[in-house]
């Protein structure tokens, strides 16, 4: 592969979205390159089994599944390329992607960057990041044995995080903005049967405190207006993810909050661009809807290639 090489297709991503592009793009004879980022497999990597993606009645862990999608990716001829896309050049084609080593020329791309964990955006948090602030409760949940920690959010991921980390703490608080979670029923009630976790509503995180470690936060009872401290050895955030959008800022259409615009859930503003998974949708954000968005972006890409000759 040269620099100057022009690809038929180009997937950037590698999630079940990227993956599952450049396992149809592979099978279609496209020799598709998977620019992969620095850790491949998305945030699939991050967990652990995961029960509801079909044709695994058992369940597979995360990773498993990822590498999985990999090998049947390469078995049809993608090709990996563990680099990081900075910026992109959709104004003329062949388009053009820059990661940190090379530029990459393709004839059509397709966008399956995914998303990442929201953060607070306070300056303790990102002090405290790795020291007891975390957002990943498969990953980190382990150090927390007999600790207490704090789950931020009311979502669906708060429920299971604040679940799964019962598993090792005395005691799981999950902190929440208003009186109400928004999780599913089902999610809601797993966690607060369990006699572990405690809800501490209306409360939104001010400061975390600590000192080499997280030893609290500063919370506000925005109901009662009061500011109290809540001890805690950890803080994980499940408050939402952020589309993975910056490379392509002023190139694609982006929503209000950065999601990838598409009319049909493939285009995107440029000719040539498609879209698949977690980037250009902020409401189902499963794997196995990532991997559907990928097979439909995948045959796409190939119809209009096929247009272009
Ligand atoms: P989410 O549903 O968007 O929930 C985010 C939560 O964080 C909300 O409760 C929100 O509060 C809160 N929040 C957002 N920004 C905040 C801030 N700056 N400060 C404090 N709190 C903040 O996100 P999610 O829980 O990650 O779920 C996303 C999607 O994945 C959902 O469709 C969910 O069903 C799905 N999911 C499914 C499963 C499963 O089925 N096993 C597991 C995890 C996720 P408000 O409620 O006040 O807005």
């Amino acid at each position: 592969m040269s620099a100057t090489d022009v690809h038929k297709v180009i997937i950037v991503g590698s999630g079940p979205a990227g993956l599952t592009a450049g396992i149809y793009t592979g099978r279609a004879e496209l020799n598709p390159i998977v620019l992969a980022g620095f850790e491949f497999g998305g945030q699939l990597m991050t967990t652990t089994v995961i029960e509801n993606y079909p044709g695994f009645p058992e369940g597979i862990e995360g990773p498993k599944l990822m590498d999985n999608m990999i090998k049947q990716a390469e078995r049809f001829g993608a090709k990996m390329v563990y680099e990081f896309v900075r910026s992109v050049d959709f104004s003329k084609s062949p388009y053009k992607l820059v990661t940190d080593e090379n530029e990459y020329f393709a004839e059509s791309v397709i966008i399956a960057t995914g998303s990442s964990p929201r953060r607070l955006g306070l300056e303790s948090e990102q002090a405290f990041w790795g020291k007891g602030v975390s957002t990943c409760a498969t990953c980190d949940g382990a150090f927390y044995k007999d600790k207490v920690v704090a789950v931020i959010g009311g979502g669906d991921s708060a429920m299971e995080e604040a679940t799964y980390l019962t598993k090792y703490a005395k005691k799981v608080y999950i902190v929440h903005r208003r009186d109400a979670f928004r999780a599913s029923k089902i999610m809601q009630e797993r966690a607060l049967n369990n006699p572990k976790i405690e809800v501490v509503w209306n409360s939104e995180v001010k400061e975390v405190l600590g000192d080499q470690f997280v030893t609290g936060l500063r919370l506000f009872n925005n109901e009662t207006q009061e500011e109290g401290i809540l001890e805690v050895d950890g803080m994980f955030l499940a408050i939402g993810h952020v589309p993975m959008t910056e490379p392509f800022v002023g190139q694609v259409e982006l929503d209000s909050h950065g999601y990838v615009v598409t009319p049909d859930g493939v285009r995107t503003s440029v000719d040539g661009v498609f879209v698949a998974g977690d980037v250009a949708d902020p409401v189902y954000r499963q794997a196995i809807t990532a991997a559907g968005a990928g097979c439909r972006a995948a045959i796409e890409a190939g119809k209009w290639l096929e247009e272009q000759e």
